[in-house]
């Protein structure tokens, strides 16, 4: 079990997306530490699930159904997160995944697909789908942090982005959710800038490999195998496993507490067992 940061406690947290797998683990331990939580999510059962637990371990936590996307209800929900915890501390953008139309079906293009409709190539990808996964994974962190942050300056308060090994190299078939992440990537050293002097930090977390709904189709077979691409993926991870949700927590407290990382914005940290490091040879 991880320290207790004395300095969290009373603080509010916002986590979006704080319904999913990574993001959740984020919250309860937010929670476990003293913070007041609010959890923002699209599917608001997932929000409410991670809410009652937190609530049945004693700690603070509010679910808020929201989709990041849509500014007037963001907007909404800091007003409603405001009146019921005050302004926020801690802004975790994490919200993101992946959608087929976004994605190409192949890691590698052959001019013969083109004569093969089944096959979704390059080609086939429609402005539409692309920007469906670019804006969630990276509108969607721009959105919450224009309208978090207005009450976060001037107090020493911090936005951590939820960034991917996609970002400093692309992994092949997930194009829009790699651009995106690769903006998320130089969005948060440009904010970082930006904020400095107003005592917000802005840094990112760059997660390597973790089994979770948005990658699961992609890593395992139905009956639970390894697919192929998963075990590329931990061959390709020196520490030979994939992430626990646990795996992040440690990072996530070192660059929320100030009196740990108060000299610390504009960086993208990565919690990836090694595979960013490793060129595969
Ligand atoms: P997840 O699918 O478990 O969680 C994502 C959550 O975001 C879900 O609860 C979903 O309902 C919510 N969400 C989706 N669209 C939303 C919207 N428009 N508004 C509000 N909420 C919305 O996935 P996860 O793996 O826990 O992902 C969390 C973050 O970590 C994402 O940004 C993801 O890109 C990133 N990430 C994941 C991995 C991994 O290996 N799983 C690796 C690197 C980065």
């Amino acid at each position: 079990m991880l320290p207790i940061h004395s300095n969290l406690k009373g603080k509010v947290a916002v986590v979006t997306g704080g319904g999913g797998v990574l993001c959740g683990a984020m919250a309860i331990e937010l929670a476990r530490q003293g913070m007041k939580v609010a959890i923002l999510n699209r599917t608001a059962e997932k929000a409410e699930k991670v809410a009652a637990e937190i609530r049945q371990a004693g700690g603070e936590a509010l679910a808020v159904a929201c989709d990041v996307l849509d500014r007037d209800t963001v907007v909404a929900c800091e007003e409603k997160i405001f009146q019921t915890y005050g302004a926020c501390d801690v802004l975790i953008n994490g919200a993101g995944g992946n959608h087929p139309n976004g994605t190409t079906e192949k890691e590698n293009f052959k001019a013969v697909d083109l004569d093969d409709e089944t096959i979704r190539t390059f080609f086939d990808m429609t402005t539409e789908g692309f920007s469906s996964v670019f804006n969630l994974n990276f509108i969607g962190s721009l959105i919450p942090t224009q309208i978090f942050a207005k009450r976060m300056v001037n107090r020493k308060t911090t936005v951590i982005n939820i960034s991917s090994m996609s970002a400093p190299s692309p992994m092949t078939k997930v194009p829009a959710y790699s651009a995106a992440k690769a903006a998320i990537n130089n969005f948060t050293q440009w904010l970082a800038v930006h904020m400095a002097e107003a005592n917000v930090r802005v840094n990112a977390i760059a997660p390597g490999f973790f089994l979770t709904d948005q990658n699961r189709p992609l890593l395992t077979n139905e009956d639970g195998s390894p697919t192929p691409r998963m075990e590329k993926i931990v061959d390709h991870t020196p520490m030979k496993r994939l992430g626990a949700p646990e795996d992040l927590l440690g990072t996530l407290l070192w660059l929320v507490d100030d009196e740990a990382s108060g000299f610390v914005t504009g960086t993208c940290i990565p919690v990836d067992g090694g595979f960013m490091a490793y060129s595969g040879v």
